[in-house]
């Protein structure tokens, strides 16, 4: 069963909250070189500059998130340079951390990529959860939950299926014996 949300750490950013930037080792600096975090790529102690800020920074991992999530393209966030993060940007909608689709299901509101809302609906499913309570956590409308679930119910049954199939499959696959393939004398 999902733990309750008092329960879940809070490593998660709530969609919309920015108080982790108060807390950012770069508090200040930034005011006072606002072109502290934005180096030209090729400055490369104006680079290691910026992210000697961000290996001590306590919300390093959530100042990531944030940029990912909101697509944040340029700069420095999380440690990384704009280069460093593409491949994060364009992977973003697989990313599958069960942590998330726990805390969702918990209550937490934060960002969820297509994967892990997949991922919810399934768990929904197999924990009978209750339809409200899913649609409530991925902001859809009851009968869009109830069609989530059917169809999550239908993938189960589909694997299933294909799991006992498996044998038979394989026995189709494998090579016909020897002594079947009639040799030419
Ligand atoms: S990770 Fe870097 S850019 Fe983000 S808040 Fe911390 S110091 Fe600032």
């Amino acid at each position: 069963m999902p733990k309750p949300v008092s329960e879940i750490p809070p490593a998660h950013r709530r969609l919309g909250d920015q108080s982790w930037q108060s807390r950012g080792a770069c508090r200040g600096a930034a005011a006072d070189d606002p072109d502290l975090f934005f180096p030209d790529a090729d400055h490369f102690e104006r680079v290691a500059e910026a992210k000697r800020y961000c290996a001590r920074c306590p919300v390093q991992q959530v100042c990531l998130d944030a940029a990912l999530e909101n697509n944040d393209r340029y700069g420095i966030w999380g440690g990384l340079t704009e280069e460093e993060r593409d491949p994060l940007h364009v992977s973003l909608e697989n990313r599958l951390d069960y942590g998330r689709v726990e805390a969702a299901l918990a209550g937490r509101d934060i960002h969820l990529t297509n994967a892990e809302r997949r991922a919810i609906v399934r768990t929904a499913y197999v924990h009978q959860a209750d339809v409200e309570h899913l649609a409530r956590v991925l902001k859809v409308s009851s009968e869009h939950a109830e069609r989530l679930l059917r169809r999550a119910r239908r993938e189960a049954r589909h694997r299933r299926l294909a799991e006992a199939a498996t044998p038979l499959r394989s026995h189709q696959g494998t090579a016909v014996p020897e002594a079947t393939l009639g040799r030419a004398a």
